[in-house]
Formats: structure tokens, C-alpha cells, sequence
């Protein structure tokens, strides 16, 4: 595995690849839902690029940037064994003085996390085309765990025509359902057990609609009732939307996804299931 921070020691090492290149890009503090990313790629391409940058341009004034979690020796100590070339460049390599260029998409980033966090997708979008750019990868992997941030880089790739496929990676869970997260670190003891309230609400709506429940505000309603039930848990929305436009659904016909955001203390959990 070759370790690169520059973009121009990026295109020489990407350079002599010339089968299937699959992409993973991260923010690092890298977990098991990370892995099973980088696996599949390394299981469905010839050559497995990761990246790992906390993009500043993402964090709202208010969020976490200058706390977000970071170890880059254990990072590369667990990603060796699937990966060919991983790329860790600084702020000023990403966006150095006078940048001025940003990605847009428009109605699906507004709803859900798009409300609740501004300006994120465009930091998203906008990170994401440049590592695109950069990499030029036949295919690129994302959790499912960022159900919004695939509709939206899905969205971006098609408007934009850039030649890679988008591969979504199931979530992965801890063994009490909580969805792996960089962010759980944050949550103390108390909290860590009460986050189980996200899989334990997502499940019972899952269960209703697997019964036959259809009437999206009775889904939503479901979800809110568990979440209200686990006194740490500080909802900031539930959410039973469209799987592809992410809008709010009266009944659910087609593939849907069902979301939410909760605070447990300063720390904000996301988690998601499709329904279909
Ligand atoms: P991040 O480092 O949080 O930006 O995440 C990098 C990629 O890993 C994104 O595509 C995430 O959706 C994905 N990811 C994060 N957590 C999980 C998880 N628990 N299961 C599957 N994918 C995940």
C-alpha cells in the first residue's frame, strides 16, 4: 500500500492502474463500516484507492470539525491489507488560497439533513466531484448509513456525467443495531446504551410496514412514539420520504426511505431503513 499526500504523487501512483479502479472516500477514524466498503471494492476491482480527508467545507460554524476524531497510523494499519494506494491530503492541497469553484445540487439536498445541516451537501458534492476528479475511479463505494448523501452524489454523477458507478454498501451495525459511526466515540456510557433507540424505532415502524402499514404518517408516528420512550434521546426529525427525490411521502407505494436525526447530549446520531 502507497501512502500519497500531494495531488501530483496521487496521479503518478494512480497512474499505472489500468484495470477496474474502485474508490472509497472517508473522513478516516476508520471503523468496520468503513472496511466493509473497502472490502467490497477489493472483492470487485482490480486496484482499491481510499481517501482520507475531513473535509472542512462540510462542518457547519456550529459542528464538530476541529474535535472530529482522527488517527492516521491506525487508519492505515487496518486498511493495508485491501488497499493499493490511499491519499490524505490537507485543507490547503483541497482547497488552496483563492479557491473559488463549489457543486451545487439542487432539490434533493434541500429536505432532511440538507434543512437541518446548510451548506453541508455542498461541501459534500463539491469534495466528492474533486476527489472524482482526482482519482478518476471505474466505480466509487458509500454507506447506505448516508441514505441523502447517495440520493445526492447520485444525482451529481448523472447531471454531470462523470463515468463512475455508484456502489451503495449496506449499514453496518454494532451487535445491538446501533449503526457504526466516527461520531459514537462522542456518546458516554449512559447515552451509548440508550442510542440503541434509533434501530429499536426504525425496526418496529419496519415491522408495521412489513405488516401492511402503508399510511406514511402512521410509520413516522411509530418511530416517534420509541424515540420519545428513551428519555436521553432528543429527536431532531423522522422522516418517511421518497427513496430517490427524498419527498415526504402521504403513503408508501414505492421503494421509501425512512430517516431520522437524534441528539443525545451535544452528539447527533443519523440512521435510516429502506422500505420496499
Ligand atoms: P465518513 O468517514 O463518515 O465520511 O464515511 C465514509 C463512508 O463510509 C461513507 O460512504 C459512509 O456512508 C460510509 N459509512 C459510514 N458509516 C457506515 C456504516 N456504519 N455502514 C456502512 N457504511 C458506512
Amino acid at each position: 500500500m502507497r501512502t500519497v499526500f500531494t495531488l501530483v504523487d496521487l496521479r503518478s501512483a494512480r497512474l499505472p492502474f489500468l484495470g477496474t479502479v474502485g474508490f472509497v472516500p472517508t473522513m478516516g477514524y476508520l471503523h468496520d463500516g468503513h472496511l466493509a466498503l473497502i472490502r467490497r471494492a477489493r472483492e470487485e476491482c482490480e486496484y482499491v484507492v481510499v481517501s482520507i480527508f475531513v473535509n472542512p467545507t462540510q462542518f457547519g460554524a456550529n459542528e464538530d470539525l476541529s474535535k472530529y476524531p482522527r488517527d492516521l497510523e491506525r487508519d492505515l494499519h487496518l486498511i493495508e491489507p485491501y488497499t493499493d494506494l490511499v491519499w490524505t491530503p490537507s485543507a490547503e492541497v483541497m482547497y488552496p488560497q483563492g479557491y473559488q469553484t463549489w457543486v451545487e445540487v439542487e432539490a434533493v439536498t434541500r429536505p432532511l439533513e440538507g434543512e437541518m445541516r446548510p451548506g453541508h451537501f455542498k461541501g459534500v458534492t463539491t469534495i466528492v466531484a474533486k476527489l472524482f476528479n482526482a482519482v478518476q475511479p471505474h466505480k466509487a463505494y458509500f454507506g447506505q448509513k448516508d441514505a441523502q448523501q447517495v440520493a445526492v452524489i447520485r444525482q451529481m454523477v448523472r447531471d454531470l456525467n462523470i463515468p463512475v458507478e455508484i456502489v451503495v454498501c449496506p449499514t453496518t451495525r454494532e451487535a445491538d443495531g446501533l449503526a457504526m459511526s466516527s461520531r459514537n466515540v462522542y456518546l458516554d456510557p449512559e447515552q451509548r446504551k440508550a442510542a440503541t433507540v434509533l434501530f429499536r424505532s426504525l425496526s418496529a415502524a419496519k415491522d408495521a410496514y412489513e405488516q401492511g402499514e402503508r399510511d406514511a404518517e402512521k410509520l413516522r408516528q411509530i418511530t416517534k412514539d420509541i424515540l420519545a420512550s428513551e428519555p436521553l434521546a432528543e429527536m431532531q426529525y423522522v422522516s418517511c420520504a421518497d427513496y430517490d427525490t427524498l419527498e415526504e411521502l402521504d403513503t408508501v407505494k414505492g421503494k421509501a426511505l425512512l430517516s431520522m436525526a437524534v441528539f443525545f447530549g451535544k452528539t447527533r446520531l443519523i440512521d435510516n431503513f429502506v422500505l420496499s
